[in-house]
């Protein structure tokens, strides 16, 4: 966090030095990965996980009031990302993770193509509770309105978001009487719980020999990029699901370029060693795109991805002012199908009769 409010001080080139005034320049490009371990690691949660969850709730809850002490325009976003957090811990939604057998060595995400049967209940409960989140402080949000009279139909957000398909997303905006791209922010939001309980019970059916730069889990693009551990293994984050997969350090994650005459990184401290906490932008002039990387002992929590790439935004700022840019969700968003399940419904309904939390 503290390296996140530093300048920029350099942009480190292979063979040439490009560099803005008063920088250090040093030849070299990004570290290279000296290990080439595969074994995903977010697996599904073991019971010590379980029994640590009281204290990863501390954690967030102080990673949050601490961004949203730094940052008070992001509150609402912050509020809405807790609720995230704590909504995942609901049965439903691992209840409600489709069976996949194989493996993703294909380049489809395991999401891709899948029909999430889901109780009605939860995901109108969900949605009408982040979309009044995120209406707070607002003048006039008219999403309650949308919801409360049929416009905003909850199964058909749920099932975009779910999909990440800005389109739809736009579309559903449209017809409740918006037109900020509320739905674009708030989206990715609403499918955290869902897609964390996929990434859950997933990991382990992902292949080792996952070669894509989007998440073998989702379909999304990183969010951050990982150099782990002592070895320095780099691996791709996804904001989406917490996803973590292994990637080579010369290749952009988003067009597959190799020429380390166009890959480099704007870092954040001197030239040098990556440093545990040092935070740089990892850059691409084939396609301009952009990916920021933090160097870590240990794997980042997959719930906490988001957050890191809240408190990162730095880092963001620093890639848009120099035209390097996010990609855009991919083209061709994950085909995923949500729908009613009365049989789920009704198992609801009993679950609640004895007592268990849906
Ligand atoms: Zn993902
Ligand atoms: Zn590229």
């Amino acid at each position: 966090m503290a390296g996140a409010r530093e300048p920029m001080s350099a942009i480190i080139r292979p063979g040439r030095c490009r560099s803005t005034r008063a920088l250090t320049c040093t030849a070299g490009l990004r570290p290279t990965a000296k290990g080439s371990a595969v074994t995903p690691t977010s697996a599904a949660p073991t019971l010590r996980e379980r029994d640590n969850s009281m204290a990863r709730e501390k954690r967030d809850e102080a990673l949050l009031s601490t961004l949203g002490a730094e940052h008070a325009e992001w509150r609402p976003v912050l509020a809405l990302v807790n609720a995230a957090l704590h909504e995942m811990e609901r049965a439903v939604w691992a209840d409600s993770v489709p069976a996949r057998e194989h493996s993703a060595a294909t380049g489809e995400p395991l999401l891709s193509g899948t029909t999430i049967r889901i109780a009605p209940g939860p995901v109108h409960r969900w949605v009408h509770r982040a979309m009044t989140i995120a209406g707070t402080g607002a003048s006039a949000t008219p999403f309650a309105d949308a919801l409360a009279g049929g416009t905003l139909d909850p199964m058909a957000l749920f099932e975009a978001a779910v999909a990440e398909d800005p389109d739809r997303l736009d579309d559903l905006a449209r017809a409740a009487g918006d037109n900020r791209g509320v739905l674009r922010v708030v989206g990715p939001i609403v499918a955290m719980p869902m897609l964390h309980a996929c990434r859950k019970a997933w990991t382990p059916l992902v292949s080792a020999a996952w070669a894509e730069g989007y998440c073998p889990i989702c379909g999304g693009w990183p969010a951050l990029a990982e150099a782990r551990g002592l070895d320095g293994q780099r691996r791709l984050r996804c904001g989406r699901c917490g996803g973590d997969w292994r990637t080579e350090w010369l290749r952009c994650p988003f067009c597959g370029e190799r020429d380390h005459e166009h890959l480099g990184s704007l870092v954040s401290q001197g030239p040098g060693q990556r440093t545990p906490e040092q935070q740089t932008v990892d850059v691409c002039e084939r396609c301009r795109h952009y990916v920021k990387a933090v160097t870590t002992l240990a794997p980042m929590r997959p719930e906490d991805v988001v957050l890191q790439d809240l408190a990162t935004l730095v880092l963001d700022v620093v890639a848009l002012e120099r035209g390097y840019r996010r990609p855009a969700a991919k083209e061709r968003p994950v085909e995923v199908i949500a729908t009613p399940s009365r049989l789920r419904a009704l198992f609801r309904l009993r679950q609640r009769a004895t007592g268990r939390k849906p």
